[in-house]
């Protein structure tokens, strides 16, 4: 089984004392020594997933991994993934700013976004970003001009709209036509026309697509592949170029709950090797050099939230909630798109006294529900919970919302954990605040 398959981190069990165990930690003395919430990431299994995919895609000669920052940044991340031969696909400038400080060659990395500033775009190229995708009209204008000022010329990839509906939620759809993202195929010519003609500090490399994220179809990678190679045939015989890259983005689908079935990486990497040798064949191109760029799929596994349990309120004749002292400021996923979790008690194996809660969160709406509807072993105040698969996009989409500090991250292996973000504290809550001295 892929790891992106499983609910659980690799290394999850029930130690002797009863209680879960992550990297040979105990989550309970885990929870003790660095306070909950607690975002726990399992250095196994996010190395495990790394070289799952390395290992998939390595029928192709040129491939390039890609880790999609956004889904979870932090400078071990970015080292624990760099040193597993993985690039970057960064968004921003404090995407930059991290994977760079981190000591990442920058040559490895692609710089995405439909409306990067002037400030990131000078700052993507004073860095040296190896790739950046393109989106749309202005930006190639004020990149080529940005690239002219510095005297470089730079490479860029375009990022298209394939027109490529997938099944997943609305808001993580991102190739389907009516998308904010990329060119329309109808307005690739013109680009084409404009790097070639009058940008001259611009190189065009490839083509770069990305369908969408939690993605549990093949089909749908094997028909990108197919519309990107067959623009690029369609470019090759209208301006004599062939584009020798193409990124295919991510959006490898995890298992949540039970009711999530994602291909394995391996399912997905064949499909993607299946596509580029039929189209190349069929096509009559040169086999590209690949770039994907997974991020949800390489870090949702590894990582676990802990809470402590603390009140509990019975409906009567309704649900029982009980509350935990993090909620949609650490993990808004819930709260925005209706994601489902899996949780356990993480110290209570024995006592077998199963019952329905929804587990609530702390903060001031009442769409702070973290899980709803699970069966959990007697939870009682004071009980740790731990809830699966929270590495990807929970951190990296935190808040202060209410004022509450943002916890910290520890990374398990071995039986050791290391603190790989601290805890907030209220004077970095309050260091950017200023009170004018008029009033
Ligand atoms: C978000 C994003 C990814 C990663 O998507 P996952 O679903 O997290 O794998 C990759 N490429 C681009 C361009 C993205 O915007």
């Amino acid at each position: 089984m892929s790891i992106n398959q499983n609910i659980k981190p690799i290394t999850l069990k029930t130690n002797e004392k009863g209680n879960l165990e992550i990297g040979g930690c105990d989550t309970l003395e885990l929870a003790d020594k660095y306070g909950t919430p607690l975002y726990v990431v399992d250095e196994a299994t996010l190395r495990g997933i790394a070289r799952e995919y390395k290992k998939a895609f390595s029928k192709l000669e040129n491939v390039n991994m890609m880790f999609a920052s956004k889904a979870l940044m932090t400078s071990a991340v970015a080292k624990i993934l760099s040193d597993e031969g993985f690039g970057f696909d960064v968004v921003s400038g404090g995407e930059i700013y991290t994977v760079k400080n981190a000591g990442v060659d920058m040559k490895n990395t692609t710089f995405n976004g439909n409306n990067k500033t002037v400030d990131e775009l000078n700052m993507a190229l004073d860095a040296g970003v190896g790739h950046i995708s393109v989106d749309n009209f202005l930006e190639l204008a004020l990149l080529n001009e940005i690239a002219k000022s510095k005297n470089i010329v730079q490479k860029i990839l375009l990022r298209i709209t394939p027109g490529i509906e997938c099944h997943t939620h609305e808001y993580i759809q991102t190739g389907h036509l009516d998308s904010k993202f990329g060119f329309d195929l109808t307005q690739l010519d013109e680009a084409l026309e404009l790097i070639l003609e009058e940008y001259k500090n611009l190189e065009l490399t490839g083509l770069h697509a990305h369908i969408g994220s939690q993605i549990f179809e093949t089909q749908v990678y094997y028909d990108e592949i197919g519309v990107i190679l067959k623009e690029i045939k369609r470019i090759k015989d209208k301006f004599g170029i062939e584009l020798r890259e193409i990124n295919a983005g991510g959006g490898l689908g995890v298992t949540y709950t039970d009711e999530d079935c994602p291909p394995s990486v391996e399912t997905i990497a064949n499909t993607i090797i299946d596509s580029i040798e039929k189209h190349c064949t069929e096509l009559g191109l040169q086999k590209p050099v690949l770039y994907i760029e997974p991020g949800r799929s390489i870090v949702a596994t590894a990582g676990v939230s802990l809470y402590t349990v603390g009140s509990y309120k019975q409906v009567p004749n309704g649900r029982k909630y009980i509350a935990v002292d993090g909620g949609m400021a650490d993990n808004p996923r819930p709260s925005m798109y209706g994601a489902k979790y899996y949780a356990q008690i993480a110290n209570k194996k024995d006592e077998e006294n199963f019952e329905k809660v929804t587990v609530a969160g702390r903060f001031c709406e009442s769409g702070d529900i973290l899980i709803k509807d699970i069966e959990l072993n007697s939870p009682q105040a004071g009980d740790v919970l731990c809830v699966y698969n929270t590495g990807a996009y929970g951190y990296s989409m935190s808040s202060n919302y209410n004022c509450v500090l943002k916890p910290a991250m520890v990374l398990v292996n071995s039986s050791q954990s290391d603190i790989i973000v601290k805890r907030q504290t209220y004077a970095q809550l309050i260091q950017n605040d200023v009170i004018p001295d008029r009033i």
